[in-house]
């Protein structure tokens, strides 16, 4: 049985994200999508909201988990049993730290293998971090998230 983790911070989650879970699901038995609390990080949203979200837009998906985490993506591989780490290659510019990031890891846990999936074209320019600023001026993003996403983002402003 293949057990993946599909980590991050997913604040909010966005399309770029589900995806990233729709396509790997399909290659993998079980999908735990590890919701990262970091305390050094503010995120928009709680790690509770954004499980919350992530549970709603991934229902009908039964082969997907949404777990939070804390700590080292290592640790929490190792206490689910999921010996594959999926991340995202949106461009050149993730490259470098997402190198970085599964040499480290797997030098901490020679078990766990990070398999990278190419970006959909036409998610390719999109991150969290852009939505959130577009939001903050009022732009209009629903082509880049769900829209339980949305309604959450437009609850925040007010
Ligand atoms: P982190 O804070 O760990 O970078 P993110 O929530 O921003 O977490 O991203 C989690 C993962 O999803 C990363 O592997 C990232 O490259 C990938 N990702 C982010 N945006 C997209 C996108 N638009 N399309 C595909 N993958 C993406």
């Amino acid at each position: 049985m293949i057990k993946a983790i599909y980590p991050g911070s997913f604040d909010p989650v966005t399309y770029g994200h589900l995806d990233v879970i729709k396509r790997s699901s399909k290659l993998v038995d079980e999908l735990i999508v590890g919701v990262l609390n970091n305390n050094a990080k503010t995120p928009l949203f709680s790690a509770e909201e954004r499980v919350r979200m992530l549970k709603e837009v991934t229902k009908d998906l039964p082969n997907v988990k949404i777990i939070p985490f804390e700590g080292l993506l290592v640790d929490f591989a190792r206490k689910t049993g999921a010996k594959m780490v999926i991340r995202g290659l949106r461009a050149i510019t993730d490259f470098e730290y997402e190198l970085q990031m599964a040499q480290t890891n797997h030098k901490m846990e020679p078990e766990v293998e990070t398999v990278f999936l190419t970006t959909s074209l036409e998610y390719s320019y999109l991150s969290s971090t852009t939505v959130k600023e577009v939001a903050a001026f009022g732009g209009d993003i629903s082509q880049f998230v769900p829209p339980i996403v949305m309604e959450n983002i437009e609850k925040k402003r007010k």
